[in-house]
């Protein structure tokens, strides 16, 4: 296994940089073959009941994983990844990327963010015994910083835009201050939350849904869940890969305009957590809607809202940020462009931030 450049085609040892000398993201390349057949799914190994779809040991946990799959209103499928130890899916790539750092002789990781990620890498970190840093922008949410700061990181504020953040983490990076633990960058991220479709594939007896709608910012899941379902339909587990759609927010909806989705309103600032104007792995994004036959559409703050609302009448309680794919939803569904009759996984991304916008 080693990471290949997204761009170029430069390749590096699986402990090698977070990106190419080119400027790219990187991806992994000969990841281990699965057997013949899926192993038995236990609870109790969670993330971890597949070792060969793993590529990095178990280090750290939290218990996380298999979480579960229930039956919503008209024929979707709602996965409750709200219910992971730091509230979010983002735990998938955090146990993964954590163990990774411990592996590799780290005892610092370095993240850029105020939300889920930074959570979470900071939460693991904490549980491995490791330092966290987490940059964040100076007008982070203090409910946010508080939350991280209680696991014991220590957490930097950063005047100016989401980039000048994410500059400022790099350059210490570069000073060879830590580990980048980045959820955008770092491939083994997307390795962990490709989980998500080995679970879906599992806990459907390996018979796919018709399409899978989730939020989409960065595209830690979405790319995550089109690696997994590529990786178990090459083993032969499942015959096909389901349609991915995205649903950004509208006003920051980069791969929806790129797809001619874009619909000129205003700013969607209830779906804070997916307010990405510049994807590190735009072009990979844009390969998988295309590979499957998919697409990124982008819902306003009205519809998030209403959708958030239908949630909870529903007795589920999730951050604003995950209705962004019921009502995406909606909206493939009245475009016809989502029948009816198919089946349909939504993710219910994260708990975190549910008392406000
Ligand atoms: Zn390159």
């Amino acid at each position: 296994m080693q990471r290949v450049c997204t761009d170029c085609g430069r390749t590096y040892p699986i402990d090698g940089p977070w990106r190419c000398s080119c400027g790219s993201p990187l991806a992994l390349e000969a990841l281990p073959t699965l057997p013949a057949t899926p192993p038995e799914f236990g609870r109790d190994a969670g993330l971890w009941a597949c070792p060969a779809f793993v590529p990095v040991d178990r280090q750290v946990t939290l218990g996380e994983g298999l979480t579960p799959l229930i039956d919503g209103d008209s024929s979707v499928q709602y996965k409750l990844e709200h219910l992971f130890p730091t509230g979010s899916f983002k735990d998938r790539g955090a146990a993964v990327v954590v163990s990774h750092a411990i592996q590799r002789g780290a005892d610092r990781v370095l993240e850029d963010s105020s939300g889920n990620a930074g959570l979470a890498i900071a939460t693991y970190a904490a549980r491995a015994g490791l330092d966290a840093e987490i940059f964040v922008p100076a007008d982070a949410k203090p409910s946010k910083v508080r939350a991280i700061e209680g696991t014991g990181a220590t957490v930097r504020q950063i005047e100016g835009s989401r980039a000048d953040v994410t500059g400022a983490c790099i350059a210490a990076v570069d000073r060879g201050e830590g580990y980048y633990a980045s959820h955008a960058w770092e491939p083994l991220f997307l390795a962990g939350t490709a989980t998500f479709a080995l679970e879906v594939a599992a806990q459907r007896d390996w018979k796919v849904p018709d399409a899978v709608v989730t939020p989409l910012g960065h595209g830690t899941l979405f790319l995550g869940a089109y690696q997994g379902f590529e990786r178990l339909r090459a083993a032969g587990w499942i015959d096909d890969v389901p349609r991915l759609y995205g649903i950004q927010a509208t006003g920051v909806a980069p791969i929806a305009a790129a797809r001619g989705n874009d619909r000129e309103v205003a700013r969607n600032d209830v779906a804070d957590g997916i307010q990405i104007a510049e994807p590190v792995r735009r072009r990979e994004i844009i390969d998988a809607i295309e590979a499957t036959g998919g697409d990124a559409i982008a819902v306003t703050a009205g519809e998030t809202e209403r959708a958030h609302e239908r949630l909870r009448a529903e007795g589920l309680v999730v951050e604003p940020t995950s209705a962004t794919a019921v009502a995406g939803l909606e909206r493939l569904r009245e475009r016809c462009v989502v029948d009816d009759g198919e089946e349909i996984v939504v993710p219910l991304t994260g708990r975190n931030g549910t008392e406000s916008s």
